[in-house]
């Protein structure tokens, strides 16, 4: 498996880093096994969080081959399988239309897995999605979503142009954090995008990341993690400027930033935000120190909770097989010897396993059979609506572990 070591920053191209945390070496999370393969050996690569000295953004320069996540291998993660996400992009995709669309108008979503958001705009505006992955493309197009199963680039954006002519909006939500090349991508943007176009990005938040000690989200897919401060600073080299932001509760906190070529009032809450990035630090060196000792803390404090509980001989399965849980357990070095199957609703991930400790994973019915005392949620979003959903468990005596900002039982 090929991996790619950037020699400078994917911002400002600064060769100077700080480290923000080394979390050593990692399967690749999203990549489960299938059973036949489960005498080979699994690849890990370095975890290792940087900081730019020059830019601030906060980045894995080591990173693997995006050809071998989205295209080599069959990528697992259908939008549409995850519960209630369609729910949370339609108001999204509402909120986009009403303010910066009339009928007609193009959209395309970059990194827009199976059509889950672009199901919305499909009876009003012309679409076109981009997603390298092949097998999730496939899943788009019998749902009669047009799109590319390719990467977004500066060349790609060439020959939509000459093909669609210019977009209204582009966007792309969960996918920025998945690109190398984030100059070609944004140069590919301003290449597409109408002068007056809205382009909106959704990724994950340094500031969420910090505030709630949320490491889930370091795992090899996301390359970069982003501040506001830090778009700020990497678009004015596009003569772009962000207007509007939000803070999202997807993936424990993410950020949803509007951003145009002309120029547009900034909201109110964009100024808030922007400027509580100011007042907290945010993007300094201390403040990553801050957050590298809290997750420390964290990881093996969760680490002590599960180990305690294996050794007065309780049972314990884990509840969704997400590459954010998995990420969870390696930092705490927890791992088949503590988790005896996982429980996961997407039929995608039913009879595979994990990568490295070949953990396996079950459909619900099936855990029925042999239920643990303890089920840790390793998709700690999902935590309340799986509670809701386990009554029976907890009525019988079947408890909770939880790794949120603290640890907590249920
Ligand atoms: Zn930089």
């Amino acid at each position: 498996m090929k991996t790619i070591r950037n020699k400078t920053c994917r911002m400002c191209s600064s060769k100077r880093f700080n480290t923000v945390v080394n979390l050593g070496m990692h399967p690749m999370v999203n990549s489960l096994v299938k059973k036949k393969n489960l005498n080979k050996k699994d690849p890990t690569f370095p975890l290792h969080v940087k900081q730019c000295k020059s830019c601030k953004l906060v980045q894995l320069r080591e990173v693997i081959d995006a050809d071998e996540i989205y295209k080599k291998i069959d990528y697992l993660f259908f939008s549409s399988d995850m519960p209630n996400l369609d729910k949370y992009f339609k108001p999204f995709a509402l909120d986009i239309k009403k303010r910066f669309l009339k009928k007609n108008e193009f959209v395309v979503e970059i990194g827009s897995n199976d059509g889950v958001m672009l199901q919305f705009f499909k009876n009003s505006n012309r679409i076109l999605g981009v997603d390298p992955s092949t097998n999730v493309v496939i899943r788009a197009l019998k749902k009669g979503i047009n799109t590319l199963p390719e990467f977004f680039t500066k060349k790609l954006s060439d020959k939509i142009k000459n093909e669609f002519g210019k977009a209204k909006v582009i966007y792309g939500a969960n996918c920025i954090a998945h690109l190398n090349d984030l100059r070609d991508v944004m140069n590919g943007v301003h290449n597409l995008l109408k002068d007056d176009g809205v382009f909106i990005i959704e990724c994950n938040y340094w500031g969420e990341m910090v505030k709630n000690f949320n490491y889930s989200l370091i795992y090899h897919d996301h390359f970069s993690y982003f501040s506001i401060n830090v778009w700020e600073k990497f678009l004015k080299k596009y003569n772009m400027s962000a207007f509007d932001a939000i803070i999202t509760p997807a993936q424990g906190g993410s950020l949803r930033l509007f951003i145009s070529k002309s120029k547009r009032k900034k909201t109110k809450r964009f100024k808030i935000l922007a400027n509580k990035e100011r007042q907290t630090n945010l993007n300094t060196f201390k403040k990553a120190l801050e957050y590298r000792s809290n997750v420390k803390r964290i990881s093996n404090k969760l680490s002590k909770i599960v180990n305690n509980i294996k050794k007065k001989g309780y049972t314990i399965a884990g509840y969704g097989a997400a590459a954010k849980g998995l990420t969870i357990l390696k930092c705490s070095n927890l791992g088949n010897k503590h988790i005896s199957y996982f429980v996961d609703d997407s039929p995608a991930k039913q009879g595979l396993y994990t990568p490295l400790d070949h953990i396996p994973i079950i459909n619900r019915k099936e855990a029925s059979k042999k239920l643990p005392d303890y089920f840790i949620i390793l998709a700690p979003n999902y935590s309340d609506v799986i509670i809701k959903k386990e009554k029976k468990f907890m009525i019988q005596g079947g408890k909770f572990i939880v790794p949120k900002n603290e640890i907590e039982i249920h």
